[in-house]
């Protein structure tokens, strides 16, 4: 039967069966159909990683940093040359469509090269004299093992945010992907290993929870960089700065889009519905809640509703969708529950697209809810699936109350004209990153990802220099000279 095969762990240089005798079935979302099992690893698999990881690291540390980056390079070569199957890997296990997967791969490709400026962005300072004839040198120095904890939503970006960086850094890596997005990951430890990174120094594990716990409190664990979902995040964090390790968890989301009388409706509806939409509303960036400045609200739901009502909700690899599944039945069942909870709270549905008859992918047809109260559970949780509230408030300056009351704070957009208001937005947002007149405000891999508040927990951040920081200690060496 297809998909019958359990994926492998990928320690120490070879592929090997997982110890723990449970596995998971991956479908496509697209269809249903079993594409693989994933392995449930447990603690004896993952001391095999960790063990395999902490014997490369000595020597690899010692690889000089150039030679480390240009395995980067190969593997960036790699990724370029194969980023047609990894676009269809992710549109497979993921459901994104041909155009979200290829953005995806390519913005994880910008981290590689983020990566490759290592010897850069590796140095220290040096002052003379900080008393007489005494010197002093601050180094950066790898941490050991860490290990990467990724999320279903991207299957190759977020792993690549993490691995190239953290072994250019001159660490050993322990990668556990999301158990409902295996096989990409399985990929990227091929492309890695053909990279010439030595045995040991890149290693994946699958898995899920318990995968998860054993890492976090498994002694030769030095350092954990986690994405993921709220209540995991908090998970993580708590347990892996318990078990003395160095943590970074990046956790949910629910991002405010405000639109205001004078935004330009005509560019800014687009921006809207693919921060809302796009990628069935599986993405931390997306913009979950409009708030629409009076009295832009009938012109703007008028014009959200007419697009919504137009989205085509299909199968992912299909080039005439726009909106392809969710994840997994579950969560197609939660994005649905969120949406009559909505209903049955007096939200109004300004517009529900078309999904395709219920059976064999996981669709969501998308709602537009206009009328929604800030207060109202649809305006406060992530839903994570293709749904949009729109709340009417009467100035930017409730605009900003509302959106600064949410608990998380990991993007927010304004769409207007006026730039005073523009510059009052970003300055007094409580969010970390920040659109005007862009509705998904990713920054580029050399800047960080910086989620506020419960959209992340820990001091560093990923990607750009912060992520730098993140993989190695500093080291300050005083010199004198007899
Ligand atoms: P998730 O929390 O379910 O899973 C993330 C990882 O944690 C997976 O590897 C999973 O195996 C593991 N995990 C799950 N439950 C666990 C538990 N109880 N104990 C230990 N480990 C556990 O998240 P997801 O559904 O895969 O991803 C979607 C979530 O990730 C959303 O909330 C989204 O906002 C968030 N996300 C955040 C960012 C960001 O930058 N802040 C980026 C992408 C995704």
């Amino acid at each position: 039967m297809a998909g019958e095969a359990v994926l492998e762990n990928y320690v120490g240089g070879a592929w090997v069966r997982a110890v723990a005798p449970d596995a998971l079935d991956v479908p496509d979302p697209s269809t249903g159909a079993r594409i693989a099992r994933v392995p449930r690893s447990g603690a004896t698999d993952v001391d095999a990683a960790v063990a395999a990881a902490r014997a490369a690291f000595p020597a690899w540390r010692d690889v000089p940093v150039a030679e480390r980056a240009r395995r980067v390079l190969a593997l960036r070569e790699r990724l370029e040359s194969h980023s047609t199957e990894l676009v269809a890997s992710v549109v497979r296990e993921n459901g994104k469509t041909v155009e979200e997967a290829r953005g995806s791969v390519r913005r994880g490709i910008e981290a590689v090269e983020f990566a490759a400026a290592a010897p850069t962005t590796m140095q220290g300072a040096f002052l003379e004299d900080v008393s007489a004839g005494v010197d002093t040198t601050l180094l950066r120095q790898p941490l050991g093992v860490v290990a990467g904890i990724t999320p279903f939503n991207f299957p190759v970006m977020i792993p690549l945010w993490m691995a190239p960086l953290a072994l250019v850094c001159g660490n050993a890596f322990v990668l556990k992907p999301s158990e409902r997005v295996p096989l990409s990951a399985a990929f990227l430890a091929r492309l890695i290993a053909e990279a010439g990174f030595p045995p040991g120094t890149f290693n994946l594990v699958h898995g899920d929870a318990a995968a998860v716990d054993a890492l976090l409190t498994h002694p030769g664990v030095d350092a954990v960089s986690f994405v993921g979902s709220a209540p995991t995040a908090r998970h993580v964090y708590a347990t892996a700065a318990a078990h003395g390790k160095r943590v970074q968890a990046l956790s949910g989301a629910k991002n405010h889009l405000i639109v205001m009388p004078d935004a330009d409706l005509e560019r800014s509806v687009p921006a809207i519905l693919s921060s809302a939409f796009g990628q069935s509303g599986e993405r931390c960036l997306a913009g979950s809640v409009v708030l629409a400045v009076d009295p832009v609200g009938d012109r703007l739901v008028e014009r959200l509703a007419a697009a919504v009502r137009a989205l085509r909700v299909g199968p992912a690899a299909d080039g005439a969708t726009a909106v392809g599944p969710v994840i997994r039945p579950e969560h197609q069942a939660r994005v649905l529950r969120w949406i009559e909870e909505g209903e049955a709270g007096g939200a109004e549905v300004a517009a529900r697209g078309a999904a395709p008859a219920p059976g064999d992918g996981f669709y969501v047809a998308p709602v537009l809810f206009d009328r929604v109260r800030p207060e109202m559970a649809i305006a406060q949780e992530e839903i994570f699936g293709p749904v949009l509230a729109v709340v009417r408030v009467p100035s930017l300056e409730e605009a900003l109350r509302v959106a600064n009351r949410s608990r998380f704070g990991n993007a927010a957009a304004i769409f207007t004209k006026d730039g005073k208001a523009a510059r009052e937005f970003a300055h007094r947002i409580e969010a970390g990153m920040v659109g005007v007149n862009v509705g998904v405000p990713a920054p580029a891999a050399y800047f960080p990802f910086v989620g506020w508040k419960g959209s992340f927990y820990g001091d560093l951040h990923a990607t750009g220099r912060d992520a730098v920081e993140f993989y190695t200690r500093k080291k300050v060496v005083t010199t004198r000279w007899f």
